[in-house]
């Protein structure tokens, strides 16, 4: 007898529930996390995934070396951190990053509607 047998449907790397996965995430051709399409890719982990008495084990895939949406708001988050005039609302670098992050999103939504 050689080989493992997973006994039950694991839960996915980074939190990720393996039953909100789409066909093209599990064939790695989509970021798992953001669902972008992905051109340079981080492996995340596999996920198990049982349909019927069938286990199959899928490798992820996240856009590399982040998310755009996750950077973006990276970005904007540790720049308002530490400045004053993001505090008032009058800071140009701080507006510009959140533009970045909104124009991300709306990007990211436009992907997952088509
Ligand atoms: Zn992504
Ligand atoms: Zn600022």
């Amino acid at each position: 007898m050689k080989g493992h047998q997973p006994a039950t449907t694991a839960p996915g790397p980074a939190g990720i529930d393996p039953a909100t996965l789409t066909h093209e995430q599990l064939q790695g051709w989509r970021c798992a996390l953001c669902c972008a399409l992905l051109t340079g890719d981080r492996p995340l982990g596999t996920v198990t995934i049982g349909e019927g008495p069938t286990l199959t084990t899928y490798p992820l895939w996240a856009c590399n070396p982040n998310c755009a949406t996750e950077s973006a708001w990276r970005a904007a988050i540790t720049h308002a951190a530490g400045c004053q005039a993001c505090r008032t609302g009058e800071c140009e670098t701080g507006q510009r990053l959140l533009d970045t992050y909104s124009t991300a999103i709306r990007q990211e939504h436009a992907r997952g509607a088509g």
